[in-house]
């Protein structure tokens, strides 16, 4: 006999641990499967790190979104016991003119949040790891910093079985379908399962899953490395040194983290290769990738250039055509809810998207207008 849930999620990665995480929370009886053993470094969300900031200069809607993260991701590290974020302001640098500087002060003025001016004099004796470059300004978001990844994709599961939930791993979804009465089927390789809804939450495989029926996505190859930073390190360290973003003149956006195991992190945001498969794309770092990141870097800290390069990794960016999200019910299948083409700004809202889209599913709702991310917008 086919087993049956109200609800399969379908890939349990950032978004999909989160969704199984609330919805078993509240009651439903979920199937969650990922063809690996998550979280592991084959899709979107490995690396050590992610940022969360708050003052969004990719437009002032993800500002609600990303609070109610901040207070979800708190309220988990409580109930876990788990440490998952840590605050160390965010520097955005770039000209006033340039897109990440508009985009702050815009979000800023549109939702009073706390946001402070670095005159470049300043930067200098506050943040003496950064170089000043003449005409840029320099912005704090107080609030920023960043998340473990892995650790938050863990306690999520974790917290999903604890509340009910059913994780099938190393189980590949072969195919899903519509049922006659308004349900899914899934066939995997392992068996099949019927359930009232599916939620896709398949990141950078999520063309194959969806088709013709899915958003236009465009799989991006990211480069991400690390390096053994001069000096002291404690000066590189999360009481010493913010997370950042810098958008050079040509447009170039290049950000980092604090130093922690693996190395100092950093990385160019987009500008990479497109994927037409994620199963047989090129999984080493080559030479050139290594040239590309270091030399984008070293325009804001020269020493990258000849840096020790301690760790590297690739990575997968899940991009729709205006960088926006993807949330919302494939058309004439209410019961199919495709989730987490995030364009590589998504993991900062993971638990609050799997808060809604557990909402959506149960009840058709939820808090957040999710109206920009319809596959229709
Ligand atoms: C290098 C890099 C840096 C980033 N930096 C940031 C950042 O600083 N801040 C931020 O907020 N965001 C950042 N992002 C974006 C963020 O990490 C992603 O938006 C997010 O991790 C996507 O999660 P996901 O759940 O959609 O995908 P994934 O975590 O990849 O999960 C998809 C899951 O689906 C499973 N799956 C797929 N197909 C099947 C199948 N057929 N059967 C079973 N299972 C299947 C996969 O195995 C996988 O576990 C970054 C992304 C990258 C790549």
């Amino acid at each position: 006999m086919t087993a049956t849930f109200d609800v399969i999620v379908l890939g349990l990665g950032a978004m999909g641990s989160a969704t199984a995480y609330h919805l078993a929370a509240r009651g439903a009886k979920v199937l969650g499967i990922d063809q690996f053993d998550p979280p592991h470094d084959q899709g979107s969300s490995h690396g050590e790190s992610r940022i969360i900031r708050q003052v969004y200069y990719e437009h002032p809607l993800y500002v609600p979104l990303v609070q109610r993260s901040f207070a979800l991701w708190r309220k988990l590290e409580k109930e876990s016991g788990e440490h998952l974020l840590t605050v160390t302001g965010g520097l955005m640098i770039g000209r006033d003119s340039s897109g990440l500087i508009q985009g702050c002060v815009r979000a800023a003025n549109e939702h009073s949040l706390p946001i402070e001016q670095i005159r470049l004099s300043e930067l200098q004796e506050r943040f003496p790891q950064f170089m000043p470059i003449q005409g840029f300004t320099a912005l704090l978001d107080p609030a920023a910093g960043f998340l473990a990844p892995e650790a938050c994709i863990r306690t999520h599961l974790q917290m999903a079985v604890r509340a009910g939930a059913t994780l099938h791993t190393n189980e590949e979804v072969l195919k899903w379908g519509p049922t006659a009465d308004g349900g899914v089927r899934v066939q995997t390789s392992r068996g099949a399962y019927e359930a009232g809804k599916i939620v896709i939450a398949a990141g950078p495989w999520a063309r194959e899953l969806v088709g013709a029926m899915g958003p236009q996505l465009v799989v991006e190859r990211q480069t991400v490395l690390w390096f053994k930073p001069p000096g002291d390190r404690e000066q590189w360290g999360p009481a010493n040194f913010p997370i950042f973003m810098c958008e050079f003149d040509d447009g170039q956006l290049v950000y980092g983290f604090p130093v922690q195991e693996r190395g100092w992190k950093a990385a160019v945001h987009y500008e990479g290769e497109h994927v037409r498969d994620v199963r047989s794309a090129r999984r080493n770092v080559e030479p050139h990738d290594v040239a590309r990141v270091r030399n984008a870097v070293a325009r804001l800290f020269p020493w990258v250039s000849e840096a020790e390069l301690t760790h590297s990794a690739v990575c997968y960016y899940t991009d729709t055509q205006d960088l926006r999200f993807v949330i919302d019910f494939l058309p004439g299948l209410p019961q199919v809810l495709i989730s987490s083409p995030c364009s590589g700004h998504g993991f900062k809202f993971a638990t609050a998207i799997g808060e809604l889209q557990a909402s959506l599913v149960l009840e058709g709702k939820c808090d957040f207008d999710v109206a920009p991310f319809r596959i229709d917008r």
